[in-house]
């Protein structure tokens, strides 16, 4: 379905949980999360409905992501009924990485066909700062355990912030020469949780560039990532600048967050309930939506957060 700028909308990402096992200091606020109970987020049934309406509107590709999706106990038979909703052609899911060691191929066999995996630093200690406890060797063991099942074009997500990680942008984009894995460098969004970082902490993709002169650019992709290569590389380095160089214009996407909203925009506090509500309902609610879908997300900087009224664990990035 179109929206009024002409945008074609054939993009969903449902969040099936808020919660996590790390708590990454972008994502969650230090005071935590508290869970929300059962009846209070959707249903595996409500998920499902949800995509099928979504499909009848032309929505083909699907993202599941969390919170912590693979910390939810029935994400496989989630993933295996939404993989078989007529009309959705691609089914990705976004992880921290760490239960893929156990996981990886279960999901391939439930029908996900792409994996991102997010990973901030290559450094232990960081690692364990920037996740508030997590272990580097867990998710390095989930990317491997990945490639072994079959996974290919994963892509590594990383949050650039200045002050954490600028130093290791060579090192990160490495990752592509050694693996066939594309490496997103991703601007830190200024969510709702005041304080969390300095303005230092919102560095441009630029910075990117200037730390690798040699890359090259690459064949696009239609993604939101401007993509490049290192010479001889396996995969591509992207950069998405949400602050610096939006692609609102391009977008294509609607949201489902796990207590229910749909979201037009991520950053906008425009949500419309769909929980409890029929098919029939649901597809109503999201003709409104991507009808009344934002223009843009209005100036995102240290200064101006994001007007989401959601830490990004509640919406699913
Ligand atoms: N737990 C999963 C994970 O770690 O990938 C999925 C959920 S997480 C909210 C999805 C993505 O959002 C991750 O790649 C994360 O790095 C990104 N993200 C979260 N907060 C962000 C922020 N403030 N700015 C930019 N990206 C953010």
């Amino acid at each position: 379905m179109f929206d009024k700028f002409g945008r074609n909308i054939n993009y969903i990402r449902i969040s099936v949980t808020e919660s996590c096992n790390l708590s990454c200091r972008y994502c969650i606020p230090e005071r935590g999360v508290c869970p929300k109970k059962n009846g209070e987020i959707l249903t595996e049934e409500e998920i499902v409905t949800a995509v099928r309406a979504a499909a009848s509107l032309g929505i083909q590709k699907l993202r599941i992501t969390g919170g912590e999706p693979l910390m939810k106990e029935n994400i496989l038979s989630i993933c295996e009924r939404c993989a078989a909703v007529e009309g959705i052609q691609e089914l990705c899911l976004t992880t921290n990485g760490t239960f893929l060691p156990k996981m990886a191929k279960d999901l391939r066999k439930a029908g996900v066909h792409r994996l991102n995996i997010s990973l901030d630093t290559l450094d232990r200690e960081k690692y364990a700062y920037i996740t508030r406890g997590g272990k580097l060797e867990r998710a390095m063991a989930g990317l491997e355990t990945a490639l072994q099942a079959g996974y290919d074009k994963i892509k590594i997500n990383t949050v650039l912030i200045g002050g954490f990680n600028e130093d290791e942008i060579p090192g990160l984009a490495e990752l592509t020469m050694e693996y066939p894995v594309d490496v997103r460098f991703i601007e830190l969004m200024p969510m709702n949780d005041e304080g969390a970082f300095g303005k230092e902490a919102f560095l441009s993709y630029r910075k990117v560039l200037q730390a690798l002169p040699q890359l090259v650019p690459a064949p696009q992709d239609g993604g939101v990532a401007r993509l490049y290569r290192l010479p001889g590389a396996r995969g591509d380095v992207g950069l998405i600048s949400p602050l610096n160089a939006h692609f609102c214009g391009t977008c294509n996407r609607i949201r489902i967050t796990a207590d229910g909203k749909l979201k037009p925009c991520l950053h906008s506090p425009d949500e419309y309930s769909i929980r409890g509500l029929s098919l029939e309902e649901m597809r109503s609610q999201m003709e409104r939506a991507i009808r009344d879908k934002p223009e843009w997300h209005g100036l995102l900087s240290a200064k101006n957060p994001s007007r989401a009224g959601r830490c990004m664990n509640q919406i699913g990035g």
